[in-house]
């Protein structure tokens, strides 16, 4: 069995990632595809579960996991701090499982220099009123937060270009076919098509 992929997803708060990375694994029971809860030391959206949507901690126990380098990455987002966890990661990856981290551009930055073969993708949205629109129709964060999270966004998209792979999410379904095509075309890569079809491959190279 080959190794699972690492997916880098980001985008600007409110494009869409959380979303997609949902649709992609509800819909695809053939692949194990896993998406990595990081831990936060932002307040609980409602309707956000512990464990779920992020392992929420306060910034002392932060600082003490960055100390025993529990961290992939991490990084400090929005006035909080964001991080991915290491033996979660690595236990996953390699069961063959693919794993999905939704983090920021500094966040992307760090895995690629320890991990070359993570794949990266950037979500674009159509526009920035179509940005905040979601924002504000996402409806769990304060008008503070959301100026705050909108005024960011250049930031966030001026860093496109260090991406594998860029999706406008503007009608939905298309978005989620962009997903699955990046997925399927890394499954057919010759390295991994060698493990999965290693017998085959002996059968079809043997002598007469
Ligand atoms: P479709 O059902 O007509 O879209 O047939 P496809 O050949 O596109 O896909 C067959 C199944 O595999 C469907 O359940 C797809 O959702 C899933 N699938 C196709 N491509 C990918 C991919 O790249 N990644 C994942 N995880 N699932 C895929
Ligand atoms: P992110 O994880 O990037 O912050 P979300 O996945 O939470 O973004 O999406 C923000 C809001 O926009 C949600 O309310 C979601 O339902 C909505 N949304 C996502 N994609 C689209 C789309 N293509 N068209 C319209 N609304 C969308
Ligand atoms: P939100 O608070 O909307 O869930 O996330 C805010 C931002 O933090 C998003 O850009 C998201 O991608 C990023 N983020 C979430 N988890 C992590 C993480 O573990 N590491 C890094 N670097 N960024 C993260």
């Amino acid at each position: 069995m080959s190794k699972g992929t690492l997916y880098i997803v980001s985008a600007p708060s409110g494009a869409g990632k959380s979303s997609l990375i949902s649709a992609l694994l509800e819909n695809n029971p053939t692949y194990a595809m896993k998406v990595s809860v990081s831990h936060t030391t932002r307040d609980m959206r409602p309707g956000e579960v512990n464990g779920v949507h992020y392992n929420f901690v306060a910034v002392e126990e932060f600082k003490a996991l960055i100390d025993e380098g529990a961290f992939l990455e991490f990084a400090e987002v929005f006035g909080n701090y964001y991080g991915t966890s290491r033996p979660w990661i690595e236990e996953n990856l390699d069961k063959g499982i693919d794993v999905f981290l939704d983090i920021d551009w500094q966040g992307a930055r760090q895995i690629r220099k320890q991990m070359p073969e993570a794949r990266s993708i950037f979500i674009l949205p159509p526009s920035r009123p179509e940005l905040e629109r979601r924002l504000n129709t996402r409806g769990q964060d304060s008008e503070e937060v959301i100026a705050k999270r909108m005024s960011e966004a250049r930031s966030e998209i001026s860093h496109y270009n260090e991406y594998d792979y860029v999706i406008v999410n503007d009608d939905f379904d298309v978005a989620v076919m962009d997903m699955k095509a990046i997925l399927r075309a890394e499954r057919l890569k010759e390295a991994k098509q060698a493990v999965k079809h290693a017998n085959m491959l002996d059968c079809l190279l043997a002598e007469e």
